[in-house]
């Protein structure tokens, strides 16, 4: 054998090697005892966290195009919360503070929002809140079906990851966009529905509660069956 061949000989062993540790390690083995008899430590694959997850998709989206939103934008807004949330609030798009700010529900509807989530004893950072659209439609004016359809595999994939108990929609544009339907939101609310294993709540927008408050009495009914669902075990 010329030394070109050994050389490739050489290669092949390393490479067959590399891939019966990976195999080994894939089976849980984690230690491996040389010709000689002593002992090699074989380092464990890391688990990618889901925070880590999440940035992935985060830095997709910062850079996403699949819609006409995205010339206006000034910020994209991705999402914000526990990684780890067992409750997870749906919104429809980001309005004027939240493109300046980059962060999900930080005007109006976002201060009626944290006084929902508090006052089923929890904390803004305990929770994660998104969007369908994670780019805000000029002038507030509603989502398009074509953005809709553009920017829903990033939500599906953010719940995918979170994998939270109860999803919380809040307003039309999010139990449209997970339950596939288009009845009115006074029809869907006040059901709950299974979303690929978790809860499904619909609820009204906290955007619609600052111009309807008698409509509060109904978030509350809702609120309370959503704290029984994330303390049962
Ligand atoms: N309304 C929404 O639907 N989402 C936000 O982030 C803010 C207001
Ligand atoms: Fe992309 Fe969604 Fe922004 Fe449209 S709204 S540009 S699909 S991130």
């Amino acid at each position: 054998m010329n030394e070109i061949g050994a050389k490739r000989e050489f290669l092949g062993i390393i490479k067959s090697i590399r891939a019966y540790i990976e195999a080994e390690k894939a089976c849980g083995i984690d230690e491996m005892i040389t010709p000689e008899g002593s002992r090699l430590k074989v380092k464990k694959p890391r688990q990618i966290s889901k925070a880590e997850m999440l940035l992935a998709i985060k830095s997709e989206v910062f850079n996403c195009k699949r819609c006409g939103l995205y010339r206006s934008r000034r910020n994209v807004v991705f999402g914000d919360g526990d990684p780890h949330a067992k409750l997870l609030f749906v919104g429809e798009a980001p309005g004027f503070e939240e493109d300046l700010q980059g962060l999900p529900f930080v005007g109006q509807a976002g201060k009626l929002l944290t006084k929902m989530i508090e006052a089923i004893g929890l904390s803004r950072d305990s929770v994660y809140i998104c969007n369908v659209l994670k780019c805000r439609p000029p002038g507030n004016r509603s989502p398009l079906p074509e953005e809709m359809s553009a920017c829903k595999e990033y939500l599906l994939r953010q719940i995918e990851i979170i994998s939270p108990k109860v999803v919380c929609c809040l307003g039309k544009y999010a139990a449209h966009a997970l339950l596939e339907t288009d009845e009115p939101i006074t029809k869907i609310r006040g059901n709950d529905y299974n979303y690929k294993g978790a809860f499904l709540i619909p609820t009204f927008h906290p955007a619609y509660l600052l111009r309807n408050p008698d409509s509060k009495k109904h978030v509350w009914e809702d609120l309370k069956k959503i704290k029984r669902l994330i303390s049962e075990v």
